[in-house]
């Protein structure tokens, strides 16, 4: 009798921290499941596939390929256009993979002002040091070539259509078991859906008492004694639940910090971030111009707060310089 052939499966990582790779470790002894159901042809962190192994795969030989992260350089988009080509599921595993994520705060500038700071105006660089990265280096007789840094950072469907995506910075443990049965087991929602999430806010998970939010002024996490039942946005910590999808579990809000938003927008709302602002515009006790904006000062890097894991993939997308 032939053995059931085994998933063949694909694991990426782009412009991204490497929690994500730490999220599929954290489903403990699931891993072992997951090596028992599947070959991993590549997953550069935990095994030594090669590009070329990949590249020698036929066109939809792998069941399914897990990209985390966004797409900074002309490696990422090299590679996420070769899983695409050689799988039949392609999940954006991850808030980078999926919205942009924190990779994608980097477009709020340009690539020369991230050089200049990186590479110049860096202390720890030898002085007088003025080397910049730079993709094609003449050495020795031979070219040695580096991935282009791409001007701006890119969600993986601004590259190449995605299936499904799997949200979350990083996505909790079950659902990142949930996503590899679903694929395993052939039981998969329509094309395009995000998974393991659900549709309501994650205020609507959270068991904080809540009442009329009134926000004089906002205090960061260590400036107050929290009431460990109340809303925190009642307490004027940011928090952005209102605005953000639930499947995260509340995990934030649970230990006193405000959800910081990395299950991305809720379903039918196009900019996360714009609705960041009208929820936060909507609880401040003020219409006095000069006193909102006293109010919004003690928020620091407000754009950073309301864009923190979606930019790349927001209406704005990316803040251009002359
Ligand atoms: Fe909970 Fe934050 Fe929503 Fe308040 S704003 S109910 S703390 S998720």
């Amino acid at each position: 009798m032939s053995e059931k052939k085994k998933l063949q499966i694909a694991l990426y990582w782009g412009a991204a921290c490497g929690g994500c790779d730490v999220a599929v470790l954290d489903t403990d002894a699931f891993i072992l499941d997951v090596a028992a159901l599947a070959d991993i042809r590549l997953w550069p962190i935990a095994v030594d596939g090669k590009y070329a192994d990949v590249e020698a795969l036929a066109d939809g030989e792998l069941d399914a390929a897990f990209f985390n992260g966004a797409v900074r350089n002309s490696e990422n988009e090299h590679i996420a256009r070769l899983l695409r080509q050689k799988s039949k599921v392609l999940v954006a595993f991850g808030s980078c993979a999926h919205l942009g994520g924190i990779p994608g705060l980097a477009n709020f500038v340009t690539r020369d002002d991230i050089f200049r700071t990186a590479y110049l105006d860096n202390p720890s660089i030898e002085p007088g040091n003025r080397t910049v990265p730079v993709p094609s280096t003449p050495v020795n007789g031979h070219v040695l070539e580096i991935p282009k840094f791409y001007q701006r950072v890119y969600a993986l469907d601004a590259v190449v259509p995605v299936d499904y995506y799997l949200p979350g910075c990083p996505p909790a443990p079950n659902q990142v078991k949930a996503a590899i049965l679903a694929i395993a087991t052939g039981n998969l929602p329509p094309r395009g859906s995000v998974v393991g999430a659900s549709d309501r806010a994650v205020c609507e998970d959270c068991k904080r008492e809540k009442s009329e939010k009134k926000i004089s002024r906002f205090y960061r996490p260590w400036e107050i004694i929290q009431d460990p039942t109340k809303c925190l946005l009642e307490q004027g910590i940011v928090c952005l639940g209102p605005a953000t999808r639930s499947g995260c579990g509340v995990r934030c809000p649970d230990t006193g910090q405000g959800c910081r938003g990395c299950y991305g927008p809720l379903p039918g709302v196009v900019d996360q971030g714009a609705k960041v602002v009208s929820s936060l515009a909507s609880v401040i006790d003020s219409r006095d111009p000069e006193e909102i904006e006293r109010i919004l000062d003690a928020i620091p890097d407000f754009t950073a707060i309301a864009y923190r894991f979606g930019l790349p993939a927001s209406l704005l997308q990316r803040r251009i310089r002359a």
